[in-house]
């Protein structure tokens, strides 16, 4: 390997700089979600799932190398036992400047004002459709009143930004694209349409008929909405645009039209501890073995993280025949 023992960042050997980690807490969900899950997935014994401190100490380790930013997700967060003690450990912790979370919303009437006291900055809540048998039809279990419930109690603990997110799929909901962005411009809160991704098999649907490109998303909004480049620049898949004369911000995640592996700044972690260095790639490093192991020190599991560097793969190549596709779900991967 060719880092060397002093770094004290991760810089890949494109120059890519990580600063972003997303970080698995949970492979199971109360929902099952067409897109994500199978109807009868099997869900990881505990003992193979990191517990909350080696989840800690991946967090820890990984802000020593500068990482600033750590979004929580999974499965869904919020059904881990005890996730708050984590997630109150996390607020605290030296060097991490924002810290957020991705979740389905089932629960935020419960937890919204706990996460933002425990320093949880931004959030993003997940919902496809605003009507109650659509829901519970992607869903598979949902109920949309919780969700809507949810992202009202979000609003009111005052989060520093509250996104939405539709994963908008042809047949399921591509009619409601207008409906989703009335309703987070009426409450000022952003939303992004996500292009469905091919991780796993699908079980209800062939993704490639369902699969709806965020062009096509973007002029049916324009059809209402005048619509601003925004400046902002992300590293990743999202692009911003503004709604004129609104608050509101739309997002277009798109790694399926379009590839921005070259800004990519992220990688994930699964609750196995596997450390995944790019989303459609199958390229890891087994941390959970250097956690476990009685000589496996901080040390050696930065030095594990500075060598992973060299193995992150330049770019993904989704729907690409000449290359294989993921076969790990989303919920397996940490969204
Ligand atoms: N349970 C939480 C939630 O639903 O927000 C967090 C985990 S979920 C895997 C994170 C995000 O990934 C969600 O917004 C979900 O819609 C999205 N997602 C899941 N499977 C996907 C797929 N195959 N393609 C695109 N987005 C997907
Ligand atoms: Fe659960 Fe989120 Fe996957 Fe839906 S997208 S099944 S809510 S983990």
């Amino acid at each position: 390997m060719s880092s060397s023992k002093q770094a004290t960042e991760l810089v890949d050997k494109y120059g890519r700089r990580v600063d972003y980690i997303r970080l698995s807490v949970t492979d199971r969900c109360d929902f099952r979600c067409v897109y994500c899950m199978t109807e009868d997935m099997t869900f990881l014994p505990r003992d193979q799932i990191l517990s909350l401190e080696e989840l800690y100490r991946v967090a820890k380790v990984f802000t020593e190398l500068g990482v600033r930013k750590i979004r929580l997700t999974g499965g869904e967060p919020m059904v881990r036992t005890n996730v708050m003690s984590l997630i109150e450990k996390l607020g605290a912790l030296p060097g991490l400047e924002e810290l957020l979370l991705t979740t389905n919303g089932a629960q935020l009437v419960k937890f919204a004002g706990p996460l933002k006291a425990a320093g949880v900055n931004r959030i993003n809540i997940s919902i496809d459709s605003l009507d109650a048998e659509r829901f519970k039809r992607i869903s598979r279990v949902g109920k949309l009143d919780n969700v809507l419930a949810g992202i009202d109690a979000a609003k009111a603990a005052g989060f520093d930004r509250i996104r939405l997110n539709s994963v908008v799929m042809k047949g399921y909901n591509e009619d409601e694209v207008i409906d989703l962005t009335d309703y987070a411009v009426e409450r000022d809160i952003d939303i992004a349409f996500i292009e469905e991704m091919p991780l796993g098999e699908a079980s209800d649907h062939d993704r490639e008929d369902t699969t709806c490109s965020n062009a096509w998303v973007r002029e049916t909004i324009s059809q209402k909405y005048q619509l601003v480049d925004s400046a902002e620049k992300t590293a990743g898949p999202s692009r911003y645009v503004k709604v004129s004369g609104k608050k509101s911000r739309i997002g277009f995640i798109s790694p399926v039209t379009h590839n921005f592996c070259e800004d990519c700044n992220r990688v994930r972690v699964t609750v196995e501890g596997r450390l995944l260095l790019c989303l459609g790639n199958e390229h890891s490093v087994d941390l959970r073995a250097i956690l476990r192991n009685p000589n496996g020190d901080d040390v050696l599991l930065k030095q594990a993280l500075i060598d992973s560097m060299e193995i992150k793969p330049e770019r993904h190549f989704f729907y690409d025949k000449d290359h294989a596709q993921p076969i790990r779900l989303m919920n397996m991967t940490g969204g």
